[in-house]
């Protein structure tokens, strides 16, 4: 087991699920890690951002590297990969690293695929130390407008956007993210830059166009609005007008 000054290395992890279909290619086995360097208002999971315990209600755990792989064993021969989402990920970079390298080096396991889940706001030294360990990353791009960005996280985008580079020229980018709301992020104008910069990183890139869904998010004044399927579909449109994405809206 890996250690860190004489201890065990451990995770901060909020949960894991042994099935996910929505979580990267095929079945996966999901590790959410605690903490999140970004305040979503859209967020659906906002009890996994503070970096710390205890929260009331909720129950996340120290776990080590053999606490999860007993935990992967039994679904190894059900799932093709594991996926590391949050949460964010990232800000546990030698867990995670030393998650995927397990896994990688357990021979019962090995054919498992080690993708991760991000809101893509980490330094590109940490894609770089994770890259021969992990199979792939689905990159969150909440708006590619500095401002409009900093509104819907309370963070900047610019670790965003080098990360989504990034991770196109490692072959690591899987799917990039695009979370629509109604009113803050699917003006045309701004959907036709964004395909713009996506197209500038690769014209073919996987794309998934998630509609923002009000049920699981804290409440806000004045009420965030769902886009409604058609308005999904517009900007699905918007976007295959600039280049030849491989999109699917959610
Ligand atoms: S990046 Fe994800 S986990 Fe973090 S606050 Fe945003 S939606 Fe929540």
């Amino acid at each position: 087991m890996s250690a860190t000054l004489g201890r065990p290395l451990k995770g901060f992890v909020a949960d894991t699920i042994s099935f996910s279909n929505v979580d990267g290619p095929g079945n996966r086995f999901v590790v959410f890690l605690q903490g999140c360097n970004f305040d979503c208002v859209a967020c659906h999971n906002p009890q996994t951002i503070p970096g710390h315990q205890p929260l009331e209600g909720f129950d996340p755990h120290h776990l080590g590297v053999d606490d999860l792989l007993e935990r992967i064993r039994p679904a190894a021969p059900f799932v093709r990969g594991i996926t590391a989402s949050g949460g964010e990920a990232t800000q546990q970079p030698t867990f995670l690293h030393a998650l995927f390298a397990a896994v990688k080096a357990e021979p019962a396991l090995a054919h498992l695929t080690c993708f991760v889940d991000s809101n893509g706001a980490t330094e590109q030294g940490v894609w770089d130390d994770l890259a021969p360990v992990m199979d792939g990353a689905m990159i969150d791009l909440k708006c590619l407008d500095p401002d409009i960005h900093h509104q819907m996280t309370g963070q900047p985008n610019g670790e965003v956007l080098a990360s989504i580079g990034h991770l196109q020229r490692l072959g690591l980018l899987y799917e990039v993210r695009l979370l629509i709301m109604a009113g803050v992020n699917d003006d045309p104008g701004l959907v036709r830059r964004t395909a713009e910069w996506l197209a500038a990183v690769n014209p073919e890139m996987r794309i998934k166009l998630i509609g923002f869904r009000a049920h699981g998010a804290r409440p806000h004044d004045p009420p965030l609005v769902e886009p409604t399927p058609e308005a999904l579909l517009t900007v699905a449109d918007l976007l295959r007008q600039v280049a030849d994405f491989n999109i699917c809206v959610v």
